[in-house]
């Protein structure tokens, strides 16, 4: 199943969600739905409370469904390192023709807990470092345009609101 993405602007992403707890037949069916509403928008990363689930679950494939195996489910995902530094465009599928230049590290580790819940930590460098801070952030209530200058994100905001007005967002 295919869910509608949540925009900026939405309470739900700016919330602290709540973690994982059951690893179930349900949790299974969420991560596959999570999936298919990813690849559906061309994204690498979505976060649960992106289709409105305030749950601290993510799932990330930098391959955008090209390589199998590359796919990831990451439940109460936490940064437990990070290294050096990368600035690249990056964007976000709640944040629709949005993209900016945006600071990061280079390498990130993570801890977290698949689908079965069993737990695991994973390196990443590049795009993948990217993504798990991006996604880890979405469950903390963050946004990438909070990492941006107070000028480039006021820029967004202001153009964001003038969608709102029109009716276009
Ligand atoms: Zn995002």
């Amino acid at each position: 199943m295919i869910y509608p993405i949540v925009k900026y602007g939405q309470e739900v992403l700016g919330r602290v969600a709540q973690p994982v707890t059951v690893f179930d037949e349900a949790l299974e069916k969420l991560v596959a739905d999570m999936f298919e509403t990813m690849y559906a928008a061309h994204g690498v990363g979505l976060a649960a409370p992106q289709i409105g689930i305030s749950r601290h679950l993510c799932v990330i494939d930098t391959s955008v469904g090209e390589q199998s195996g590359s796919k990831l489910v990451l439940a109460n995902p936490v940064i437990v390192s990070t290294g050096g530094r990368q600035v690249n465009e990056e964007g976000c599928l709640s944040l629709p023709d949005f993209r900016a230049d945006t600071v990061r590290p280079l390498h990130a580790t993570v801890r977290a807990q698949d689908v079965h819940g069993r737990e695991f930590t994973m390196s990443g460098e590049g795009l993948l470092a990217r993504a798990f801070c991006h996604e880890t952030d979405h469950l903390n209530g963050v946004l990438f345009i909070q990492h941006l200058s107070a000028l480039k994100r006021e820029s967004i905001k202001r153009r964001i609101k003038k969608l709102q007005k029109a009716g276009e967002w």
